[in-house]
């Protein structure tokens, strides 16, 4: 099982499969969505999400669904209908985003110029499915 939550420990989740992919997420939603200039996404299998503890909330925009600790607001889980199958929760909510490196970085078209990583990670101008 694979564990994590939000900052003030009311949202908890678990996820009984192992990740797919992990990827940076470069664009402006996930900026705004999260107020930092990356964010870190880890992919799993639909249906593999429980909710031990109090549930999220849930916002939908542009289609997308993405759950926030109704308490703390930390960002958790997103669900876009147009990748089916899979949904994402945000690498640092996970217990141990260490075990959770990502792939490659997504969106390099919207990546702010002031910020830049030293790998050497493929970069996709868009969302590139893997
Ligand atoms: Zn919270
Ligand atoms: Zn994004």
């Amino acid at each position: 099982m694979i564990t994590g939550g939000c900052l003030c420990g009311a949202t908890r989740y678990a996820i009984d499969a192992p990740a797919r992919y992990t990827s940076y997420c470069h664009c402006e939603d996930c900026r705004k969505a999260s107020g930092a200039p990356v964010v870190a996404w880890t992919f799993f299998p639909s249906g593999s999400l429980e909710w031990p503890s109090a549930r999220p909330a849930t916002v939908v925009f542009a289609d997308r669904e993405r759950t926030f600790c109704p308490k703390c607001g930390t960002p958790l889980s997103f669900f876009d209908p147009a990748i089916p199958g899979e949904f994402e929760v945000t690498t640092c909510s996970l217990d141990h985003p260490e075990n959770f490196p990502p792939q490659d970085h997504n969106w390099s078209l919207d990546r702010l110029p002031w910020f830049e990583t030293t790998d050497s990670l493929p970069r996709h101008a868009t969302f590139t499915p893997q």
